[in-house]
């Protein structure tokens, strides 16, 4: 037996609730590779799977945890045997299937990805899906050719936001960080950023198509109406790669910025990247993500702290990155 955090709902009510229970191997899906789970993490989308499951949990009871490392105990595939060091992100894991928030769990070897030479389980955790985005969305970004302008990052404090600050900074942009929390501005200057940028500065609907030429790309959390008025703001050519709808899913957008500065909007997925890319990020976030930015991101806690840390990052109540040691 071991431990999982298990989400019930009730019938009667609709309601859903969350709580750590004993599980056995037996309640686990059939999959070729069994994981010893060591960290998993909590990610916008865990929130929502904790909680109200928010049209992603397919059925109850569910272990949710979109993302897990750890070591592989059993596997029925030749690319992994035990004792191999894994980390996984995306395949609707911890929304379809059983996730991480488990002591072990059971997936496809196509989900999984060798552990990154330099990284540990733990420290993979801490970057984790909203950290291996951020990676996905920064490539994307100087595929397209950053220019030379500060680079905007909005939703700066959240996960995908202190990571995507952090890589930046590293890599040698000037960074912009949009937070709706001014008592995080130190922190996003610790990570590497140089400007600070209150978020109702930037929040509001589009009044004019175009602004002045500010920014030379963007990594974007948020959606909704502060994506739209950045776009207005993009200097000439440049790129937005758009990661997140923590403000909204709606774009109250012109297609202005496209046709007269030939602004790029580029969509990020991190759940179906193809296996390549995946190993190309993680390759790029051991390289190019300083590890003591990535610790002073990190807030440690148990699977019996999910239902909190759940409702929180929900409220966009979360700073950087949580880590929850499954032991
Ligand atoms: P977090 O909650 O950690 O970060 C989101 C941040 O957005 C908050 O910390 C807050 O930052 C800001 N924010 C929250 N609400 C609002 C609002 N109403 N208006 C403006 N800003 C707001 O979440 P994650 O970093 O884990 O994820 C960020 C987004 O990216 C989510 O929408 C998530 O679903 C998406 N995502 C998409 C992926 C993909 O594959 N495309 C993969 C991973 C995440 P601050 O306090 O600094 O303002």
């Amino acid at each position: 037996m071991f431990k999982a955090l298990m989400v019930r709902k009730d019938e009667e009510t609709g309601k859903t609730s969350a709580a750590v229970e004993e599980i056995g191997l037996e309640d686990l899906p059939q999959a070729e590779v069994t994981v010893s789970v060591e960290y998993s993490t909590v990610n916008y989308k865990d929130g929502l799977c904790i909680g109200p499951g928010g049209g992603l949990v397919r059925k109850y009871p569910h272990v949710p945890g979109i993302d897990f490392a750890g070591t592989v105990e059993a596997s029925d595939d030749d690319r992994y045997k035990p004792g191999d060091k894994v980390v996984l992100t995306g395949w609707r894991v911890g929304e379809a299937h059983y996730g991480g928030y488990s002591q072990k769990a059971r997936v496809k070897a196509d989900w999984l990805v060798p552990l990154p030479e330099g990284l540990d389980t733990r420290q993979a955790m801490a970057v984790g899906t909203a950290g291996f985005t951020a990676m996905l969305a920064v490539m994307a970004l100087e595929d397209h050719g950053i220019k030379p302008g500060p680079v905007l990052v909005t939703g700066a404090a959240g996960g995908v936001g202190s990571v995507a600050t952090a890589i930046l900074a590293n890599l040698g942009h000037k960074v912009a960080a949009v937070t709706g929390r001014p008592e995080q501005a130190a922190y996003l200057e610790s990570l590497g950023a140089t400007q600070i940028v209150a978020r109702e500065e930037i929040n509001e609907t589009v009044k004019r198509p175009l602004e002045s030429e500010t920014w030379g790309g963007c990594v974007d959390a948020v959606g909704g109406a502060m994506l739209a008025r950045v776009l207005g703001q993009m200097e000439y050519g440049a790129s937005v790669a758009a990661v997140g709808l923590a403000g909204g899913a709606n774009l109250p957008a012109t297609v202005i910025p496209f046709l007269l500065r030939g602004v790029n909007l580029l969509g990020i997925d991190s759940v179906m990247q193809p296996y390549d890319n995946r190993v190309r990020a993680w390759q790029r976030i051991a390289k190019d993500l300083p590890m003591d930015k990535l610790d002073a991101m990190v807030t440690p806690a148990t699977l019996a702290d999910l239902p909190q840390l759940g409702a929180d990052i929900l409220k966009g109540q979360v700073k950087g990155r949580v880590v929850v040691d499954v032991a």
